[in-house]
């Protein structure tokens, strides 16, 4: 049943003009987007800094209640939020991808709610007391980006608006109108003001992180923007959660057993078709085994429709853009050229309809291949095979990159000890991306700085007051 977005749409789209929208997946027009003017952006900060003190001013209580309202209110939306974010990003409305993204739009919301930051009395002696309250930092700057459009602006939002900041969102540009939707919903349930969406691209994103009244950037996105706004800004001192581009990679140790791993190693890679900061990147598999985890993930990867969104049995979709879909591309063909193995994939449909790139599984590659050592954002996973465990160790930990990474084996505890060795924020062990409300998700290198989630997630929106006697 296709489910109507009409009424989502006529509540986000402006009266006339606005940018047209296409979906990935059928090339047709999902939709206009407004774009906001520069002094729209003024009024959006200045508004939320107006609203924030009141915000800020409600009981803790006040807020948790707040967001667990605003969770009600996704709720009572999911399926159309679900339907627009199919049509506008190209994900499937199954598996772990629409209906998914919108349900943990809700848990964030709801897990946020119930964390609380408490004053911590640092010094109760003879010598005086010191107690570190966490005030909140005044309007946050959101930037995010099209991969999982309305479950990073949740992360975004939630934290920041349960410690008392307010805050004001940039869409990516090839998303919008998913974002403006959550937006709109969240917005039936919270006070005015303290979520406001300025859609624009990049240069709109600039002048928000250039502004002086924006205490803090949240941003998810490339490296290579990441870079550009910690310079823009500096001369405003901005604090700054910096979720930025990974290649994660995975080891699988000679003890795994590769058929019962094989779904979750598909999934760690091919999430959301490949387009998660914080997906499988690039697999090591030891030589004696290499053959059968080869072969379980091809039986897996054939079994995995993809297609239109809307189309209820697809669980892989589209590229979400071009640009993308040529990065893939480009390196899939570096692999193909060298030499590599493809086991299944590798060549997609000339003159298809839509971004579609096969599900394309390479093997027998070089450690330094261009597949390998650049992150493809998409759904193509090269398998490289090792002799040396200490080789797949150093393999994992040479690129300046380190969101996650993950170790696959039937021996917990020989598992832990080869993830210690790994540079990254997070390390997994048989399975790969499993983020929790709970637990705190951040990068290491130039995958970013911050955490994400949990109480420490909470700290990164907040300012540490000290009140000593
Ligand atoms: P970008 O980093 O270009 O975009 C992310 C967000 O930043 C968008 O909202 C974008 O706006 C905005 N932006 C762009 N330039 C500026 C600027 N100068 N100042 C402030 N904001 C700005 O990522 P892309 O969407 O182009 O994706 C490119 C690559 O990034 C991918 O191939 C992938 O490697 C990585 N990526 C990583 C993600 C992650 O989750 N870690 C998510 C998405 C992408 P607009 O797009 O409207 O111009």
């Amino acid at each position: 049943m296709t489910v109507d977005t009409q009424e989502l749409l006529d509540r986000i789209q402006p009266a006339q003009g606005g940018r047209e929208i296409f979906d990935p997946a059928t090339g047709e027009l999902v939709g206009r987007a407004p774009e906001a003017t520069a002094e729209e952006l003024e009024d959006a900060v200045a508004r939320a800094k107006a609203a924030q003190p009141g915000w800020a001013a409600r009981s803790d209580q006040d807020r948790s209640k707040a967001l667990h309202a605003a969770a009600d209110a996704i709720e009572t939306n999911a399926e159309q939020l679900a339907h627009l974010l199919s049509r506008e990003q190209g994900k499937p409305l199954n598996g772990p991808n629409a209906r998914f993204e919108v349900g943990a739009c809700v848990s964030w919301l709801r897990a946020t709610a119930e964390f609380s930051l408490e004053p911590e009395t640092l010094v109760d002696d003879d010598s005086g007391k010191a107690v570190l309250h966490w005030r909140p930092l005044g309007v946050v700057g959101a930037i995010g980006p099209w991969n999982w459009p309305m479950m990073i602006s949740i992360w975004q939002i939630a934290p920041s608006l349960r410690q008392g900041n307010t805050v004001v969102i940039k869409p990516s540009g090839y998303t919008p109108l998913s974002v403006l939707a959550l937006v709109d919903v969240l917005n039936s349930a919270l006070p005015a003001d303290v979520l406001i969406a300025v859609p624009g691209r990049g240069d709109l994103g600039e002048k928000l992180t250039k502004h002086s009244d924006i205490a803090k950037i949240m941003f998810t996105g490339s490296t290579a923007t990441g870079k550009h706004i910690i310079k823009n800004a500096a001369d405003t001192v901005k604090r700054m959660t910096m979720e930025l581009g990974g290649n994660d990679a995975g080891i699988v140790l000679d003890d795994a057993d590769p058929k019962a791993l094989a779904e979750d190693l598909f999934w760690g890679a091919f999430i959301n078709t490949g387009q998660t900061c914080a997906a499988l990147k690039r697999l090591y598999v030891p030589e004696s085994l290499y053959e059968e985890v080869c072969e379980s993930l091809v039986e897996v990867a054939k079994n995995m429709p993809m297609g239109v969104g809307l189309e209820e049995q697809n669980v892989l979709g589209p590229l979400q853009n071009k640009s993308q879909w040529e990065i893939v591309d480009r390196l899939v063909k570096a692999a193909k050229d060298s030499g590599a193995r493809v086991l299944i994939g590798g060549d997609p449909e000339e003159g298809a309809t839509g971004y579609f790139y096969p599900t394309t599984l390479v093997a027998d590659i070089d450690p330094e291949n261009p597949l390998v050592v650049e992150e493809q954002f998409g759904p193509a996973l090269p398998i490289v095979k090792y002799t040396d465990l200490e080789q797949a160790i150093e393999w994992s930990n040479t690129l300046n990159v380190g969101l996650g990474s993950s170790v696959w084996s039937s021996n917990p505890e020989r598992a832990e000890e080869v993830a210690s060795r790994l540079v990254a924020g997070s390390t997994w062990i048989n399975k790969h991306g499993a983020i929790d409300p709970r637990v705190p998700f951040g990068g290491a290198r130039e995958s970013g700085f911050g955490v994400e989630f949990g109480t420490h997630g909470l700290k990164e929106v907040s300012q540490p007051h000290v009140i000593s006697r």
